[in-house]
């Protein structure tokens, strides 16, 4: 035992990946203060989908119920062309899917998973949570890694986890591969009250229009009293940004010609927020001493799997685990960490840009996706996805 032993580990950043890698932490005895650059700990932002995956990762850290009582389980995922509104397929995702990957398929308002996790580290005696912390640097002297903060301060761990999302300060350090790349796709996202969806148009099901170059979802949220709309399209108008107000005009030139049930619920919205998506090409190091990466710092992903929170989740409850199994060697723990991770969170880098393809297909590409799907069983749909769903 060293005398660093003593002291907390350290998380960068405190979004759904910094609050679970806590959290998960805390569970096996780790003291942990949360470093957040922001004045309060929030999500900016819309729904997200939890795949099955997620609940098995849940339910170690016995956050599963938490989670589950705010969310909506659609029944089914149903994909429609946005030009013909033909029905190209539909996945069930209620009981039958239940059945084959033991866990629930739901969705979720980010605000709600993120309040969660952050009730559970509040109380947790062993979690510390600042705000206005923006770490700055880092020097790991092998006993213990010094911090400097914006103002200036240090504080001491003795470890670090850079939780602190796609620009990742903490990667830059230790992979060093530069910006993102900006992917060229753009989301709109915006929450109506249910109240404010004309009712021939409210759906219990997630509903993907899949157009030439663009996409549209639309599901409900926090127990059906919301409706989340995200509408993504190509445009290489944007060269860097996050979450910044967006000017519709676009929009809608991009969604111009598709079904009038698309453009219905897009006129619904008066005030969109805009997202650049940006992702990397996949890496097997993410770890360096007693400093290591988490979520979207270590292996930031395009939303067309809609699986970034959820592996970010996933790492946490890994992680914690190979921490406790070598307390004594935390490097070493990172690195059997991330030797188990970055296979499964780079197939899903990968994965999610193929399907942003399939989604977005034109032309014979477009007619081809509608063959496959439509030649698929319910059955081949679950196999085809089981590798995601049915891990951990
Ligand atoms: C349009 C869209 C749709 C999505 N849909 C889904 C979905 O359906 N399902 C799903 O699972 N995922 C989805 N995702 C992905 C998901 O949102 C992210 O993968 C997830 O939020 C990443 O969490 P994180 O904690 O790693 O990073 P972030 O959420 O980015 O959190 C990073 C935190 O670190 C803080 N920070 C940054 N720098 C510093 C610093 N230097 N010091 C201290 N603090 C710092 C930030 O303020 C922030 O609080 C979607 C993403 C997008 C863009």
């Amino acid at each position: 035992m060293t005398k660093a032993n003593g002291l907390p580990i350290l998380v960068a950043g405190g979004g759904i990946g910094g609050l679970a890698a806590a959290y998960a932490l805390s569970l096996k005895g780790f003291p942990v203060r949360i470093l957040e650059q922001a004045p309060e700990f929030r999500e900016v932002g819309a729904g997200i989908q939890l795949g099955p995956n997620v609940f098995r990762a849940l339910e170690r850290i016995g956050l599963k119920d938490a989670v589950l009582a705010d969310a909506w389980q659609p029944t089914g995922l149903e994909m429609r062309d946005a030009l013909t509104g033909e029905v190209i397929t539909r996945m069930p995702l209620g009981e039958r899917a239940f059945e084959r990957f033991k866990q629930p398929y739901m969705v979720t308002h980010r605000a709600d998973i993120h309040g969660a996790f952050l009730e559970a580290c509040q109380n947790s005696n062993l979690v510390t949570l600042e705000t206005e912390q923006r770490v700055d640097d880092f020097a790991d002297d092998g006993e213990k890694v010094t911090v400097t903060l914006q103002s200036g301060e240090r504080a001491e761990g003795r470890a670090l986890i850079g939780c602190d999302g796609m620009w990742s300060r903490i990667r830059e350090k230790i992979v060093g591969d530069g910006p993102p790349r900006i992917s060229g796709h753009i989301a709109y996202r915006g929450v109506l009250e249910r109240a404010d969806v004309p009712a021939d148009l409210w759906r219990q099901d997630m509903i993907i229009w899949a157009g030439p170059r663009t996409h549209f979802v639309h599901y409900p949220l926090r127990r059906g009293e919301l409706y989340n709309l995200v509408a993504v399209f190509h445009s290489d108008k944007y060269v860097e940004g996050w979450n910044a107000e967006a000017d519709p005009k676009e929009l809608f030139a991009r969604f111009k010609g598709q079904r009038p049930e698309v453009l219905r619920m897009l006129e619904r919205i008066e005030t969109w927020r805009m997202w650049v998506l940006c992702d990397r090409e996949p890496i097997k190091e993410w770890s360096k001493g007693r400093v290591t990466l988490l979520g979207d710092a270590a292996h930031p992903m395009l939303q067309y799997l809609a699986q970034g929170a959820c592996m970010a989740t996933e790492d946490a409850v890994c992680l914690a685990d190979k921490a406790a199994e070598q307390t004594d060697d935390l490097p070493a723990a990172f690195a059997a960490y991330q030797q188990q991770r970055y296979l499964r969170t780079g197939r899903v880098q990968i994965m999610a840009r193929v399907y942003g393809e399939f989604y977005h297909a034109r032309g014979v590409a477009a007619e081809l996706r509608n063959q496959f799907l439509q030649s698929r069983s319910v059955d081949e749909a679950y196999d085809g996805i089981a590798w995601l769903y049915g891990g951990m």
